[in-house]
């Protein structure tokens, strides 16, 4: 039986990554510094660890039954747009230390296939109507934002290890990402989750605020597509990062009414001040298509089975509040 490690397992896309692994039927074990918050980890072993001692990732990687298969790295300090601006240094010092530690432990122990998760945020700001950028457009390199920075030096670490140690890397670029058991309040949620918490707080005919203009232009993921992407990336032969994400392209605003429709309601909004990131984003997918990966979610499926589970968060909230 294959064995696989996934770290980040108790946050939202590794949950999910170990539930597919599971369908395989691989032996899976989870690693993250918190325990799943919305659903029991399916994964056969979990251990709370903090990634960011290399002790710990090689207690990640030990294993009486010999090196791990596959090499799952999701864990990072991450979170939307308000949290990638106020907490710089939180993100270049806890994920770059997580990255460095677990691709080197990963790397002096043999491990053969490491999967990094990195992120479109590594690309520069674009203009609404621009041709696609592949992947190689990330260089010369400027990031909107720290997080961006992190990511492409951790893509960056990954590859030398694999040049030194013959380890073989895939790296994934998610485009943003949204599904149940997601962040969805806190301060760490991305926009689809926080448009589907702040409608289902609202009455019908309601106003909801929302950050910048309206036009910034984004692709979203539906979780179940980006794992079936992670999946095929790592047991594909393509070497260096390759771009995850659904092309379909909508202002926040079109997210917006998106969800008001999935949810029945009449929604106003509201443009306020806020931490907008990049006005728009446009890349090819088209390495990932090689895998035979296709999105099997345009954001009006994903948001259909995101609201519900988001409006039923936010009942019991209220409910356990009364
Ligand atoms: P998430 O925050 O739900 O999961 C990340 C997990 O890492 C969390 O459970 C967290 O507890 C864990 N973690 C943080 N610090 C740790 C530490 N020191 N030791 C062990 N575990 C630690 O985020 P996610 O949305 O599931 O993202 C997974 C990966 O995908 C991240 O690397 C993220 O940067 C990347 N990514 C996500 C998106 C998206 O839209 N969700 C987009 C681009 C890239």
């Amino acid at each position: 039986m294959k064995k696989a490690l996934v770290c980040g397992a108790g946050g939202f896309i590794g949950g999910h990554l170990v539930r597919r692994l599971k369908k395989e039927g691989m032996w899976v074990r989870g690693v993250d510094i918190k325990q799943p918050e919305f659903a029991p980890t399916q994964a056969d072993e979990f251990l709370l660890l903090d990634l960011r001692q290399p002790e710990n990732c090689l207690a990640a990687l030990n294993s009486e039954t010999g090196t791990f298969d596959e090499v799952y790295q999701l864990a990072a300090d991450m979170g939307g747009m308000g949290f990638i601006h106020s907490a710089e240094t939180e993100i270049m010092h806890n994920s770059a230390l997580i990255n460095i530690h677990m691709t080197h432990s990963a790397a002096e122990l043999g491990v053969p296939r490491y999967f990094f998760s990195s992120s479109v945020c590594v690309y520069r700001d674009m203009q609404p109507g621009e041709p696609e950028m592949t992947e190689a457009g990330a260089i010369p390199a400027n990031p909107d934002n720290e997080y961006g920075w992190e990511k492409l030096y951790s893509e960056r670490v990954a590859m030398a290890y694999a040049r030194r140690y013959g380890m073989q890397v895939r790296i994934a670029r998610f485009q943003n990402c949204y599904g149940p058991e997601g962040t969805w309040r806190g301060g760490r949620e991305k926009a689809p989750a926080a448009m589907c918490r702040k409608i289902a707080e609202v009455q019908d005919g309601g106003t909801i605020e929302v950050w910048g203009d309206g036009t910034a232009i984004r692709s979203y993921t539906y979780v179940a597509d980006m794992v079936e992407g992670i999946f095929l990336l790592m047991h594909s032969d393509l070497e260096g990062p390759a771009n995850i994400g659904c092309p379909q392209y909508v202002s926040v605003d079109e997210l917006v009414h998106t969800v008001a429709d999935v949810a029945g309601k009449r929604i106003h909004i509201k443009h306020i001040e806020g931490p907008v990131g990049v006005q728009s984003r446009n890349f090819s997918n088209a390495r990932i298509f090689t895998t035979g990966w296709k999105p099997n979610h345009f954001l009006k499926d994903g948001i259909s089975e995101t609201y519900p589970w988001i409006e039923s968060q936010v009942k019991k909230d209220r409910q356990a509040g009364e």
